[in-house]
């Protein structure tokens, strides 16, 4: 499934719809920033959205690197500073052993199963030895209750692109050759301040439910695997 027109149009003509995904990219940067409190990681991610990770990591200094099909992301960033590159995933511009962290948030379900083996293999090798790739994807998403028709021509596409659903067996799966599994589990994020007061009830519902390991089908898988050579 070609996907470009899909990105372009929700990172640059609506890209509100990323505000939600603060708490979850703010999670991300915060398990990095733990890790490495003592140096500075060069991390590159891999999906742009509205820019708000590669920011946070400007702000601390580290090397920031984006990478993403859109032009005209690439260019909004390249405005405030932040280094990158057109490209896709199953090839990235890159050298060998280059990143210390690679930033890979709801990007793996868009890709088909060969995708996804030549994105990881790729990632694998502009990893350094020790290199983390953190990242999520949706928790067991039901890709059929987010199809949509094209009233022009009959198409029938996921609105967003998606083409798998991952449970934590499937997700685990999927990593091999010298990326090992070091973190996977259940998160389910809120946007607390987009949600009205019935929202909000419900999100607490759903948290609670999800800290004592009842998943809804609402969450994301997060992970982060490690580079051993
Ligand atoms: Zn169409």
């Amino acid at each position: 499934m070609q996907q470009d027109k899909i990105w372009d149009y929700f990172q640059v003509q609506s890209s509100d719809i990323f505000l939600q995904s603060a708490p979850r990219l703010n999670y991300l940067f915060r398990q990095v920033l733990a890790i490495y409190s003592h140096t500075k990681p060069r991390v590159l991610n891999i999906g742009v959205g509205n820019g708000w990770l590669e920011q946070k990591c400007m702000e601390q200094a580290w090397e920031t690197y984006a990478l993403d099909p859109s032009e005209t992301t690439i260019a909004l960033l390249e405005q405030r500073g932040i280094e990158g590159k057109v490209g896709y995933i199953e090839q990235i511009p890159y050298p060998d052993n280059f990143f210390d962290v690679v930033f890979c948030s709801e990007v793996i379900e868009h890709l088909s199963s060969e995708q996804i083996q030549q994105g990881l293999y790729e990632i694998e090798r502009i990893l350094k030895n020790s290199g983390l790739l953190v990242g999520t994807v949706p928790f067991k998403e039901n890709l059929f209750n987010s199809q949509v028709i094209c009233p022009d021509c009959g198409h029938i596409f996921h609105k967003w692109g998606h083409q798998q659903s991952f449970n934590t067996h499937s997700l685990a799966a999927i990593f091999s050759g010298n990326l090992k599994v070091e973190k996977l589990k259940v998160i389910y994020f809120v946007s607390w301040s987009s949600l009205n007061w019935k929202g909000v009830i419900s999100a607490l519902l759903k948290k609670c439910l999800s800290l004592i390991g009842l998943h809804g089908n609402n969450g994301n898988i997060f992970f982060i695997s490690k580079k051993f050579v």
